[in-house]
């Protein structure tokens, strides 16, 4: 297969990012972050002062923009927007969070982005971790993980990532989640033909191994 993309999504704070990133460190693919990609245009459109839940204007807006491919670190592929790369800091920031699943909503905004992530896969193969990427971005790839974890240790391990007080960060990630699983374009939820780890209990090797041992099997029968 030419085109190799191993989908990994799941709820905020499920440990997918740090999953995915070792797994593709593992297999020398290249890992792709397209919830950072969603945080990039949120916080492009908060440094032009645009209205994040104006879903029109953002809809027109969108396509006007400029994305490249900045692959500084060779092992990650970041996005670049009108040549600006914001600092990791600046998409973590309160403002960004806050605004990420309006916009993420937006229709317009789900197809640029998704064309995007489609037109990475030039660059060899891929991990790509995100909330649509099994079920909508790359629906093809039988390479489809969903990870998930407990809600109380979701918001656990996001606090100790961030310093933020536990039942805070429980309340702001139950936002995301509702507004993620319950808008109209593109919904999280684990496709139909994804494997599904709850992570909870689980370690980081523990979660990497089990993806990697179900990549080779599929790899080797042809997939
Ligand atoms: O994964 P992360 O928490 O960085 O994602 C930020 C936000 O981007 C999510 O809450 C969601 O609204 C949006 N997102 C999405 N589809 C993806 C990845 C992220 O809607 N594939």
């Amino acid at each position: 297969m030419s085109k190799i993309v191993v989908a990994v999504d799941g709820p905020s704070a499920s440990g997918k990012s740090t999953v995915a990133r070792a797994v593709a460190q593992a297999l020398d693919y290249r890992y792709v972050d397209s919830g950072a990609l969603y945080r990039t245009v949120t916080w492009y459109a908060l440094q032009q002062d645009r209205a994040t839940n104006d879903a029109g204007r953002l809809a027109e807006w969108v396509h006007r923009l400029s994305f490249s491919l900045s692959t500084t670190d060779p092992g990650v592929v970041r996005v670049q927007i009108d040549d600006r790369l914001p600092d990791l800091a600046d998409l973590r920031g309160d403002a960004v969070v806050e605004a990420v699943s309006d916009v993420a909503a937006v229709p317009e905004v789900r197809r640029v982005v998704g064309d995007v992530l489609r037109d990475m896969t030039r660059l060899g193969p891929l991990v790509v971790e995100g909330r649509d990427i099994g079920t909508v971005v790359f629906p093809k790839t039988p390479l489809k993980f969903f990870v998930d974890a407990d809600p109380e240790e979701r918001a656990r391990r996001r606090s100790i990532e961030t310093g933020g007080d536990v039942a805070r960060v429980k309340a702001s990630l139950q936002r995301r989640d509702q507004k993620d699983s319950s808008r109209h374009s593109a919904p999280l939820r684990c496709a139909a033909d994804a494997i599904r780890v709850d992570t909870t209990g689980m370690t980081v090797e523990q979660v990497v191994d089990r993806i990697l041992g179900c990549v080779a099997t599929k790899l080797t029968n042809g997939l």
